[in-house]
């Protein structure tokens, strides 16, 4: 890492060198003894999958810190949801925010449920329970609302629409563990919350998920689910799925649990340094988090606006790759844009969605990422507004 000097897509040398280069969604991990010493264990114990100790021990830490009754955790978010779709009996149709990852809509999709696509409010980036009224049909069964970057959706919203259309409501609450609403912990919302520990996620057990819930029955009928419908040793009551959470992943998890405050701790002084770094920076606003509840602060996303800029989103984003920065452009184009469901609506228009992903770029952050790094990123940014014409000067760059 060394100081600015020009910028790379100018002719200069990159800001990070290869071995440098920082990406959005570098793991963090936690204490590496503490890891090795359950895995160690459970080695010794030949008990590596089903039901394990670690599992249960990871079930339990979770439903305490979240505060709800059931927590089944599983092999990901993605059939953490479809499990959870599939639980609740959602058939026909449910509503989704097109601004999410496209795991949302296809754990529907995947389970006969057509994701219908709602445009969101452009301020929160969250689905907007207005606009999800606008798509119901009398084939609707549920609303999967998403906590984007951990910021809460209008929870209160929804549950006002769900309840008044007797609509079950799901939450993939992938982005906001650790976040609250109300001042209550995400999780023990609306039917079912789903959370996702990938890799990527700011805490993680290299692949899981879980689904927490306060429902019991609902939380039978997944735990069943997840493991293929087994009740008892030769005993299988109906269709179920491998779900399951590996133990070695719920080792990851208890030992990444216990960092978890060290975590957000970084991802908040991270953000808090690029809130100063860009501050005052026309045409590139930062995210903010409503300080009076939790955060996970994981997400460092800004919203670039070309008329203030100079340069466009992408652009900006080819300027950071030049330096070996490697800031993406989520949730772009939107789930709507994408296949099956491009197909499916082609005539779709959710001017807010399309508005938004042209304009967000998310940052590095977590663990890997120094507040040198963060204060060479902002230098990065500033230096190529400054410079705008020159870079727009150069016309189209390779894509990314
Ligand atoms: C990461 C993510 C998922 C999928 O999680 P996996 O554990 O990778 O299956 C689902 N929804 C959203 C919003 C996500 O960000």
């Amino acid at each position: 890492m060394s100081k600015l000097r020009d910028l790379a897509i100018l002719g200069g040398e990159p800001a990070f060198s290869d071995s440098e280069k920082l990406h959005v969604g570098r793991p963090n991990i936690g204490d590496r003894a503490s890891l090795l010493k359950r895995i160690d264990r459970l080695l010794d114990t030949r008990w590596l999958s089903n039901s394990g100790p670690l599992e249960k021990e990871f079930e339990q830490r979770l439903a305490e810190m979240v505060g709800v009754k059931h927590c089944v955790v599983m092999c990901n978010a993605t059939v953490a949801l479809e499990i959870a779709i599939r639980a609740l009996g959602l058939t026909g149709e449910v509503v989704v925010p097109s601004f999410t990852f496209i795991a949302t809509a296809h754990a529907a999709r995947w389970q006969q449920v057509t994701p219908v696509f709602c445009d969101i409010d452009p301020r929160t980036h969250n689905i907007d329970p207005a606009q999800v009224e606008r798509v119901l049909t009398p084939r609707t069964t549920g609303i999967i609302g998403v906590h984007v970057w951990g910021r809460p959706c209008d929870i209160d919203g929804l549950a006002e629409v769900a309840g008044r259309h007797d609509l079950k409501l799901l939450f993939d609450s992938a982005h906001a563990f650790g976040c609250s609403y109300k001042g209550r912990m995400i999780g023990g919302f609306g039917d079912a919350e789903v959370f996702s520990f990938h890799a990527t996620k700011f805490f993680n057990t290299f692949e899981g998920g879980a689904v927490v819930t306060n429902n019991d029955e609902l939380a039978n009928r997944m735990r069943l689910m997840k493991n293929f419908g087994f009740a008892g040793y030769d005993e299988v009551v109906s269709i179920g799925i491998n779900g399951k959470m590996a133990e070695v992943a719920a080792a990851m998890g208890l030992t990444n649990l216990e960092s978890l405050d060290e975590f957000i701790a970084v991802n908040r002084r991270n953000y808090e340094l690029y809130a100063e770094g860009l501050r005052g920076v026309a045409g590139v606003k930062l995210i903010e988090y409503d300080r009076g509840e939790e955060n996970n602060f994981q997400y460092v996303v800004t919203e670039v606006d070309e008329a203030a800029a100079g340069l466009t989103r992408d652009e900006l984003m080819r300027v950071l790759l030049a330096e070996n920065v490697l800031a993406r452009r989520y949730f772009y184009p939107g789930c709507h844009r994408m296949e099956p469901y491009r197909s499916d609506f082609p005539d779709l228009h959710l001017p807010e969605t399309e508005g938004l992903a042209a304009r967000v770029l998310s940052l590095p952050t977590g663990q890997t990422v120094t507040p040198d790094a963060v204060g060479l990123i902002c230098d990065i940014i500033r230096a190529a507004l400054g410079r705008a014409g020159e870079i727009r000067g150069l016309g189209a760059p390779p894509e990314v």
